[in-house]
């Protein structure tokens, strides 16, 4: 069989989400598992969490049914809300709680009776501009829900720009008309993303929302001794299929991109952007090799790609090739450093990985 596999560790994740909870003792955490758990298996990865996380977070309706479907009773929260009010009755079937971000959502929501009041988080738009109320509507949008028999546990959400900046002016803005709501409206909040969580304090409110740290991605632009301590739950593993010599000035792969600055081995890899791997990644992006780095050598393909282990005398056909986790001898190479070569982001990266590529779990 071919040798890619994305191996999940549930027993990483777990540990991430309980420094997650560590973080911000006062506040529950909601795991966000939206995107198929950014790639990691939703309903594997909520299976893991079901003992400890007393809500998860998806995108839309869809995720929401795949986990009731594979059994997960935890409560379940839409982040965008409906799309369309016909998603109501299902709502109500599921027990889904809903973000509410436009008055077209609240006339739906007064429509409908439900056979019990649904959980509501107002969505505010403190400076993100995506979705949300504007601050100075936001006040008679949360009265005129509380004040609905359909409506129940109401909270106030809302979503940071730039949680993970050095930088906190803007932060600082943004909680400055959030802090101001939740005092007129005595209101409960639900504010932070895996950066607010890890870095930001003053933002844990009754409940939080950290996604991607849960996975074990470093969400802040400065690492600091909470990041340090996550762990990768995704390791893409695969083997070297193929290795040749070439003679100083060849190309290697389409377009010649690398060419070998002296006489190199080159390694051929079992894994591509057929696969997810981005084809972005530019020349020197970091892989390991038997544990040991080395460095990507030629345009990604879509079955295969290429490295340069000509300073790594241990690699033979068949040696392991960790494109971004934990390496058998324990060697870690962060899925942040590489998104970092492909100029994105570990988000691109992990909910990119396509379902061609097995997943493995271990840990309980
Ligand atoms: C995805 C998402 C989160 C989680 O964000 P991370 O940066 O992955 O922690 C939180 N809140 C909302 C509204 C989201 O869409």
């Amino acid at each position: 069989m071919r040798p890619l596999v994305a191996d999940i560790d549930l027993d990483a994740l777990r540990h991430n989400y309980r420094l997650a909870c560590a973080c911000a003792p006062q506040s529950q955490s909601v795991a966000v598992i939206k995107a198929n758990a950014y790639g990691h298996g939703a309903v594997a990865c909520a299976r893991a969490l079901a003992s400890e996380a007393p809500a998860f977070a998806v995108a839309c309706l869809e995720e929401a049914i795949t986990l009731r479907e594979a059994g997960i009773q935890t409560p379940i929260v839409l982040l965008e809300g409906i799309f369309a009010a016909d998603e109501l009755p299902l709502v109500d079937q599921y027990g889904l709680w809903l973000a509410v971000h436009s008055r077209w959502q609240v006339q739906a929501l007064k429509a409908f009776t439900p056979s019990a009041p649904i959980p509501v988080w107002l969505k505010v738009d403190s400076g993100m501009h995506r979705l949300g109320f504007a601050p100075d509507e936001a006040a008679s949008v949360w009265r005129t829900l509380a004040a609905m028999p359909e409506v129940d546990a109401l909270h106030l959400m809302s979503h940071f720009a730039t949680a993970d900046a050095t930088d906190s002016r803007y932060f600082a803005q943004q909680m400055a008309i959030l802090n101001g709501l939740a005092t007129e409206l005595d209101a409960p909040l639900c504010l932070a993303n895996s950066p607010a969580t890890l870095a930001r304090p003053e933002a844990h409110g009754a409940w939080n929302r950290p996604g991607v740290m849960l996975y074990g991605s470093d969400p802040l632009e400065t690492p600091n001794a909470l990041t340090r301590q996550l762990k990768p739950v995704m390791t893409l593993r695969s083997e070297i299929i193929a290795l040749r010599e070439i003679a100083a000035g060849e190309p290697v792969g389409y377009g010649g991109r690398f060419r070998a600055p002296r006489r190199s081995r080159i390694a051929v890899v079992a894994a591509g952007y057929g696969d997810g791997y981005d084809r972005h990644a530019i020349d020197g992006t970091p892989v390991l090799v038997a544990g040991r780095r080395a460095s990507l050598a030629g345009k990604v393909s879509m079955d295969m790609l290429t490295v340069d282990v000509t300073d790594n005398p241990e690699a033979a056909i068949g040696s392991e090739v960790v494109l971004w986790g934990r390496a058998q001898n324990g060697a870690v190479l962060s899925v942040d450093e590489v998104a970092h070569h492909c100029d994105t982001i570990s988000y691109t990266l992990l909910t990119g990985m396509l379902p061609r590529v097995p997943r493995r779990y271990s840990g309980r």
